[in-house]
């Protein structure tokens, strides 16, 4: 807030906006806001929201303001056109570019850091047993075994914390990349590591989706491994498309009563066969599948505190430091990777097509 107000701007903050996170309005007014109502977004030259406008929300709006928010955009065509109609600029934070300008923006990665570490937490909570080995007069409680499924950047941060708490951690992915970070942070890889395997990352460091032959290679082996396990955390994703189904009903089912599957990629679909978002469902068998939603928000202050630095410092690079106005320069590969609608057009290149 103090920054935005150093950029030059005017701010006005929707009363209770930072609630969630333990920030009162008197905070923000100290900070040099004006406390508003949702409504004022009607007089704002630049909107930073968490979601995507609802359509009653952009026919407030000022043709050209510029809108920056985490647009999930993908089966959302619909919406992405209202915003087009509108006429705002909107930018789709999450299509920010992986390069290490962009780092401090990227807030997949700060938001998938917390889910991560959250869905470890969320497990444990659900788990009716201790995660570290304990060795006490009274006997031995044995470390659980926890293993991760889908290893970017929420994968890594479950493994760490997992391995914080003490459990025997194994992970799995389809990008060879991974291999060596997994056992870096001392869990152990588990894939089928066969000629496709080996070729299984786009040249943006993302996953491909495997052929149908390699998912059910793949499948048997974790099946097996899954048995043993005590709590699978899920994560997979592969941008643009449904979550890949990674366990089965019949995997859930072999795992012994009390074990916690966190999905991750409920939201996407889901990873795993009988999880529903939103709930804690418990199986037949006793197995715990965990669907929140928003994780992050979970730890609501820490995403929040980093959400607000990714918004921050795009914004930065889209004023002009002399005049302190809004000057976007449409050259700029951060813009051309993000902005999806612009003058009344939709315009990227994944979206603007006859269909709209
Ligand atoms: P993501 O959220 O798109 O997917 C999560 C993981 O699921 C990925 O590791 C993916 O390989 C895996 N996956 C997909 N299908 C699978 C399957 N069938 N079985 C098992 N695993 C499967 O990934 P992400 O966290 O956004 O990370 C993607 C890449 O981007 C990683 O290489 C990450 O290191 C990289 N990255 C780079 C930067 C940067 O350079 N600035 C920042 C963040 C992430």
């Amino acid at each position: 807030m103090k920054r935005l107000v150093g950029l030059g701007f005017d701010v006005i903050v929707e009363a209770g906006a930072g609630l969630g996170s333990r920030i009162v309005d008197e905070e923000f007014a100290k900070a040099g806001a004006v406390i508003g109502k949702a409504s004022d977004a009607a007089r704002a030259d630049v909107v930073l929201k968490v979601r995507r406008p609802s359509e009653a929300e952009l026919k407030g709006y000022k043709a050209g303001a510029a809108v920056l928010a985490t647009m999930d955009p993908y089966g959302n065509e619909a919406a992405v056109a209202a915003m087009a109609k509108a006429g705002v600029t909107a930018f789709a934070m999450e299509f920010m570019p992986r390069i290490t300008r962009a780092q401090v923006m990227d807030v997949l990665s700060s938001q998938a850091n917390l889910a991560g570490y959250q869905a470890v937490i969320d497990a444990a909570s659900e788990y009716d047993r201790a995660l570290p080995m304990m060795m006490t007069a009274a006997g031995t409680v044995p470390a659980a075994k926890v293993f991760v499924m889908g290893v970017g950047v929420a994968g890594l941060q479950a493994i760490a914390t997992a391995r914080r708490l003490g459990a025997v951690v194994t992970a799995t992915d389809v990008r060879p990349a991974v291999k060596e970070q997994v056992q870096s942070l001392g869990a152990k890889f588990l894939a089928v590591e066969d000629e496709e395997f080996k070729a299984a990352e786009t040249a943006g460091g993302y996953a491909k989706e495997m052929s149908k032959e390699y998912q059910a290679k793949q499948a048997a082996l974790t099946a097996e491994h899954i048995a043993k396990q005590d709590i699978v955390i899920t994560t997979a994703l592969i941008p643009g498309r449904p979550a890949p189904r990674l366990i089965a009903a019949d995997v859930v089912a072999s795992m012994k009563p009390g074990s916690v599957i966190v999905d991750l990629a409920v939201e996407r679909g889901g990873n795993v066969e009988g999880a529903v978002a939103g709930q804690v469902v418990t199986t037949a068998n006793g197995v715990k599948i965990v669907g929140h939603l928003n994780v992050a928000g979970r730890v609501a202050a820490s995403a929040s505190l980093l959400y607000a630095r990714n918004l921050f410092a795009f914004l930065e690079t889209m004023i002009d430091k002399e005049t302190k106005q809004l000057a976007i320069n449409r050259e700029d590969e951060l813009v051309k990777a993000t902005m999806l609608t612009d003058g009344g057009k939709v315009v990227h290149p994944n979206f603007a097509g006859p269909n709209l």
